[in-house]
This record gives structure tokens, C-alpha cells and sequence, in this order.
């Protein structure tokens, strides 16, 4: 489903969601509610060669992957906020489930970027991922729009990134069994997604400004459910099944 927004739209907007860098201008159909890679300075950790390389990466897999797992906003930054939720807790609750379930079902290592209700800037996010050397990144994220029907599953990557499509089709794939509305997989400029060195992609599981989306997610069973997805998904990515 896209979604032109309108002038009304955007004011209502500005009372549904914080996010400084929106991503979103009038006219244009709708993004996700994301920063782009000119809401802050390049981090130093970035090598700008990494995502002109995109080497195949079943060529250079390793035994025990270094799975970068970012939760999205935090501390002062609640993200998306609708439906008495913040965005906040919800990635953290799922990035955590995630690295749980990981760690527990295969051999792999688990990077977070945070691991409880703190700020974190977006230099930092990208510095903790390529400092440690992470062979892939995927950042979990909850939607939201002004529209309170907008609702589903939509991934996303780096334009031009072929691992990084690979990746974020994978997770999507995984994901969704969990939506009737499926949006598709797309790609966007979002910094994180920019500015890590390795294959990344970004998850929008559902929209906090829909009332069905987000009493699903107000459950765990459900942010177990897609925790558990997102983990098969980046194992479909790097195993192959
Ligand atoms: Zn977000």
C-alpha cells in the first residue's frame, strides 16, 4: 500500500512521532520513518570501499558469524509512539529475543547495540558493528504513519547492495508469516544501512500507529514470534536454509 501525505496528515504526524531526521517530505509516497545517512557525520569507523565491494558472501563465510543486531531509537529517542507504545521497547524486546535465540540454536556470536533503554547515537550504532567486525547487520525497527490503516512487514537495504538485498529479503521471507500486509523489499539511503561495512538491512515489523499491528505487538508471543523469524532469517541468509 502507498500513501501520499497531505498537509493534514503531516500535522497529525507531528503529534504521532519524534523522530528528528524524517525521512518523509509532502508529496512523496510513504518511507519508513527512519534516519538518513545526512542525519549525522560519517562515523570513523566507516571504510567507504565496504559497500562498493559487496563480495558475494557465501565466498568469504566464516565459521562462526559475528551477527550485529541493532535496536532501534532508545533512551530519549522513544521512536514511534501510538497505541500507548513506544518503538523503543518493543526493538529492544525483540533485538534481545533475538540474540537469545541466536546465541542458543546456532554458532554464532551476537553484537548489540544496546542492550537496554539507553541513547545510542547513530556514529555509535555503525562504530560498535564495524569495530567488532560483524559479517552482517540487521537493524529492527516498528513503522508508523499518520494514516492509522497503514499497517504490515517491509525490509529494507542499501541501494546497490546486493548482500544487503540478499539479507533483507531472507529476514522478510522469515517475517512474513507473521502479516496479511506484506510491502515489500525496499531500499533507502538510512544511515545505518549506509554506514556499517558489512551486508546490513533494516526491519519495519508492523506499524505502531495501526490498532491490530500493534496489539500484536504488545504481546510477547508475538515479539517472540518475530524474533524468532528474524533470527531464521538471517540464518537462511548465511547458511542457506
Ligand atoms: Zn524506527
Amino acid at each position: 500500500m502507498k500513501l501520499t501525505r497531505t498537509l493534514a496528515a503531516a500535522l497529525v504526524m507531528t503529534s504521532i512521532l519524534s523522530v528528528p531526521a524524517f525521512a518523509q517530505k509532502p508529496g512523496q509516497t510513504l518511507i519508513a520513518n527512519e534516519a538518513l545517512s545526512s542525519a549525522e557525520p560519517a562515523p570513523a569507523s566507516f571504510d567507504p570501499n565496504s559497500k562498493n565491494a559487496d563480495v558475494p558472501q557465501s565466498i568469504v563465510i566464516a565459521a562462526n558469524p559475528i551477527i550485529a543486531i541493532d535496536a532501534g531509537h532508545g533512551g530519549s529517542d522513544p521512536g514511534g509512539v501510538g497505541n500507548g507504545l513506544y518503538e523503543k521497547n518493543l526493538t529492544l524486546d525483540i533485538a534481545n529475543r533475538a540474540k537469545s535465540y541466536i546465541t542458543t540454536n546456532y554458532p554464532a556470536s551476537v553484537v548489540m547495540t544496546r542492550s537496554s533503554d539507553v541513547d545510542v547515537s547513530l556514529a555509535s550504532r555503525t562504530n560498535i558493528a564495524n569495530n567488532a567486525g560483524a559479517t552482517f547487520f540487521v537493524s529492527m525497527h516498528i513503522n508508523a504513519f499518520s494514516d492509522a490503516s497503514a499497517n504490515g512487514l517491509e525490509t529494507w537495504y542499501y541501494p546497490g547492495s546486493t548482500n544487503g538485498l540478499n539479507l533483507a529479503t531472507d529476514v522478510y521471507n522469515k517475517l512474513k508469516a507473521s502479516y496479511t500486509t506484506l510491502r515489500g523489499v525496499k531500499s533507502a539511503d538510512f544511515y545505518v544501512l549506509h554506514y556499517t561495512n558489512m551486508p546490513a538491512a533494516l526491519g519495519e515489523t508492523g506499524f505502531i500507529s495501526n490498532a491490530t499491528d500493534a496489539s500484536k505487538l504488545n504481546t510477547t508471543t508475538f515479539r517472540q514470534s518475530l524474533a524468532t523469524q528474524y533470527s531464521q532469517g538471517m540464518h537462511l541468509y548465511y547458511w542457506g536454509n
